[in-house]
């Protein structure tokens, strides 16, 4: 099965698949749809079922049950498109047979160096294959050690059919990096009771967390008169802007908070004397706090209109996506058998909160809880991008965990 997956990922980097940000289309870009029916035509090759590629890009197959009773149905999804920071075209992976720990020279003319110095953790995989970039683009692991990863189990289930299964449905979304991979998923045609991303980083990664998520955008208005004759007349916005920013908890920015820790982070600040506009991303785990930093943030407006005694400032919030937990909670057995599958395969698992959002966090509010899984990769949107076969192999043997623990606990 390692062979397999391992063949099937470096086929599936050779594809472009870049999101593009200021696309309106959807998907975003030509290369995420070829791709798509690339697969598609993959998928009905190894033998599933319902095959099918929508306008928009996105694939859903079906592997059958091969069991009487009736069982859930379990979906796996992971996403086609690589990120639009870092370059995603011409990727040339390279196999290092067998890492000895030190330095792993990516690009020798261009000094491009993996090196254990900055990121320690490539020590855990000391002895094993791993796969590496050539220094000048990103790899693809994410999410497209995802989508080999689900394709080779499916193709192994399909081999072995002494696994007994209920019915399983697999889904492949584009544009997930530009937060647009939930939008045209359609979760009755996809049809599962639950599912679980492949979209994390890892071995043994599991997630059920999420942030709260909100963008704000403040606008300041100002009174531009001639500095030579400005006493008592002039209202400086960016002035005005910078003391509203000064106001806030100094420390809880992303540079200060980790774990369960929320923040404000301001993401852009542009002034004239005239006008300032500020945009704030917030973000907190727990629903009451992110609802308490919204509120902090009207209730500043406020009182700086109140002390101006005239319009000066005006806030706009707007929700992005929440925190899965919520959703995840009143389900949790989908977790509990995450852990088990994980644990049946000799992985421990690592249950650790997302500090952002996943495709999986919105699937959740759209009617499919979705926790994510590992898909084994490391250092994610970068040239050091890599990713050990093992752990590849890893995440096909938790999803066949996962199928056949279905259909063991289900009442026959
Ligand atoms: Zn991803």
């Amino acid at each position: 099965m390692e062979e397999n997956v391992v063949v099937r990922f470096l086929k599936y980097v050779s594809y472009n698949t870049q999101s593009d940000g200021d696309s309106i289309s959807s998907p975003s870009s030509e290369g995420q749809l070829k791709f798509a029916k690339m697969l598609a035509e993959e998928l009905v090759r190894i033998g599933l079922s319902e095959v099918e590629v929508d306008w928009n890009g996105y694939v859903m197959a079906t592997l059958p049950a091969n069991i009487n009773h009736d069982t859930p149905v379990v979906g796996f999804i992971a996403h086609m498109d690589t990120s639009p920071d870092c370059p995603g075209k011409n990727v040339h992976p390279q196999i290092i047979a067998e890492y000895t720990g030190g330095d792993l020279v990516l690009n020798k003319e261009q000094n491009i160096i993996l090196s254990p110095k900055r990121f320690p953790e490539i020590l855990k995989y000391q002895g094993e294959r791993l796969i590496v970039t050539d220094g000048t683009t990103l790899l693809g692991a994410d999410d497209k050690a995802g989508v080999a990863e689900i394709v080779t189990s499916m193709e192994y289930l399909l081999a072995h059919p002494e696994i007994r299964h209920g019915r399983i449905r697999i889904g492949f979304t584009p544009d997930e990096e530009i937060g647009k991979g939930a939008d045209h998923f359609y979760v009755p045609k996809f049809g599962a009771d639950f599912a679980y991303t492949l979209d994390g980083g890892e071995l043994g990664e599991l997630q059920y967390e999420n942030f709260n998520a909100a963008s704000a955008h403040i606008v300041f208005h100002g009174i531009s008169v001639h500095p030579g004759s400005a006493k008592d007349k002039m209202r400086n916005s960016m002035l005005v802007a910078n003391r509203f920013l000064t106001d806030l908890p100094g420390r809880e920015i992303p540079e200060h908070t980790e774990n369960y820790e929320g923040f404000y982070h301001l993401t852009k600040f542009e002034g004239r004397v005239e006008k300032t506009d500020i945009e704030f991303i917030i973000r907190d785990f727990d629903r009451q706090n992110f609802e308490k930093r919204k509120s902090t943030l009207v209730r500043m407006v406020d009182l700086l209109n109140v002390e101006y005694g005239e319009s000066v400032a005006e806030i706009t919030l707007r929700d992005q996506y929440f925190n899965m937990k919520e959703k995840i909670d009143p389900q949790f057995f989908m977790v509990e058998l995450a852990k088990e599958a994980m644990l049946s395969c000799n992985i421990q698992p690592k249950i650790v909160p997302v500090r952002g959002g996943t495709d999986g966090s919105r699937l959740s509010y759209m009617g499919l809880p979705c926790p994510n899984i590992f898909a084994g990769g490391h250092n994610f949107h970068g040239p050091y991008e890599f990713i050990p076969t093992r752990s590849m192999e890893s995440a096909c043997r938790v999803i066949i965990a996962i199928a056949s623990k279905v259909a063991e606990k289900s009442p026959t």
